[in-house]
C-alpha cells in the first residue's frame, strides 16, 4: 500500500504530471530546486511543498529533471528510506539507470527508469506514455501512482531499457520532423501551398507526428510554443546516437539528424522549442516554412 508519494522537479512536466497525484493520494510531497514553484503547486492543487529530504521519505518518489547527471547529483549524498521505489521520468541514459538501480538497490531502494511522451498536453491530461525499465516488482508497486498520469504504462525490459525506447521515439520524432522540414521547404521553393500540401501529406503514406501536429501546430502557424526546449531534443537524439554507437551499428540517418539537431540548439536560442528547429533550414534556404 502507497502512504504517500512525491514528486521532485515541477518543470514543463513534472508539475502538470504530480497535480493528478493528488486527486489518488492523501499524502502528496513536492520539492523543485527553485521552491517557489513547489509553493505555487501545494496553493494550486493542494500538494504539500516540503524539504527534499522529507520527500526522500516517499513510498514512491518521482523524479523528472533535464539530464540523468541532474539525477545522480540530486541523490548524491541523499539518505533513503529502504522499501520506497524511485521512479525517474527524466528522458535520460541507460548505462546511468543501471548504475543508480544497483546503487539504490544496496540501500534496499528500487528504481525504475520511467520516461513519458506525450509532451506537456499528455501531462495535463493525465495520458503519457510510460515506458519502464526495471525489475517487474517494483513496477506493480509503484503502478497505481503512475496511473494517476499514464495511460499506457509499458514494462519494456530490464534497468536502462526505458530510457533507451525513449530515446529512439525522440530520434524518430528528429527524423521526421527533418524529413519533413526538407520536403516542405522543397515544396515552398516550387510555389505549392504549404497548408494544401499539408492536408495530402496527412491523408497519404508521407504523414507522420511531424506533418500531424508539429508542422501545423507549431511551424506553419509561426507559433513555435515553448513546450519541449531544443536542447532537450538535442540531448535525447545524442543518447540515441550514443546507444547506436556502442553496439558498433552503422546508423547514417541518425547520425547525420543529431548532427542538424545540435546544429541548430548551438545556434538557436535555449529557451527555444524544439520546433524552431525549423528555423535552421530557413536561414540555409532562405524561405519561410509557412
Ligand atoms: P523543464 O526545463 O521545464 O523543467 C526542468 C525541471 O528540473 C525544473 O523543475 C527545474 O527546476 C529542475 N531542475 C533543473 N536542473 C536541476 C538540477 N540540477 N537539480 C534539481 N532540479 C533541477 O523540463 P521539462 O519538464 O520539459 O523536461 C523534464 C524531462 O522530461 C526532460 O528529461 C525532458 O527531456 C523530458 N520530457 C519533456 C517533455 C516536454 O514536452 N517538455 C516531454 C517528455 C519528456 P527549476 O524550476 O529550479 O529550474
Amino acid at each position: 500500500m502507497i502512504q504517500s508519494v512525491a514528486f521532485i522537479g515541477l518543470g514543463a512536466m513534472g508539475y502538470r504530471m504530480a497535480a493528478h497525484l493528488v486527486n489518488q493520494f492523501e499524502q502528496v510531497w513536492v520539492w523543485n530546486r527553485n521552491f517557489s514553484k513547489a509553493e505555487q503547486h501545494a496553493q494550486q492543487y493542494g500538494s504539500q511543498a516540503v524539504e527534499l529530504s522529507q520527500a526522500v521519505q516517499a513510498d514512491v518518489i518521482f523524479s523528472c529533471l533535464p539530464t540523468s547527471q541532474d539525477v545522480v547529483d540530486l541523490i548524491e549524498g541523499l539518505s533513503l528510506k529502504a522499501g520506497s521505489v524511485w521512479v525517474d521520468c527524466t528522458s535520460g541514459v541507460p548505462d546511468i539507470a543501471r548504475v543508480l538501480h544497483t546503487q539504490l538497490k544496496a540501500q534496499g531502494v528500487g528504481f525504475l527508469d520511467a520516461p513519458v511522451s506525450g509532451q506537456t498536453i499528455g501531462a495535463e491530461q493525465g495520458t503519457l506514455t510510460v515506458m519502464i525499465g526495471g525489475d517487474a516488482e517494483d513496477v506493480q508497486r509503484a503502478l497505481p501512482a503512475m496511473q494517476c498520469f499514464g495511460q499506457l504504462i509499458q514494462h519494456v525490459g530490464e534497468p536502462g531499457a526505458g530510457f533507451a525506447v525513449k530515446a529512439v521515439n525522440n530520434m524518430l520524432l528528429a527524423v521526421n520532423l527533418c524529413a519533413a522540414l526538407e520536403g516542405f521547404s522543397t515544396l515552398k521553393a516550387h510555389g505549392v501551398d504549404l497548408n494544401n500540401a499539408l492536408a495530402c501529406i496527412n491523408a497519404s503514406s508521407g504523414k507522420s507526428a511531424a506533418t500531424e501536429s508539429v508542422l501545423p501546430q507549431r511551424i506553419l502557424n509561426r507559433e513555435f510554443p515553448l513546450t519541449f526546449a531544443l536542447p532537450l531534443l538535442a540531448k535525447d537524439t545524442g543518447i540515441a546516437l550514443d546507444l547506436a554507437h556502442q553496439a558498433k551499428l552503422a546508423v547514417p540517418v541518425i547520425a547525420q539528424t543529431q548532427s542538424l539537431v545540435q546544429a541548430a540548439s548551438n545556434q538557436i536560442d535555449q529557451n527555444s522549442d524544439f520546433s524552431t528547429l525549423a528555423y535552421l533550414y530557413e536561414h540555409w534556404n532562405k524561405i519561410t516554412i509557412e
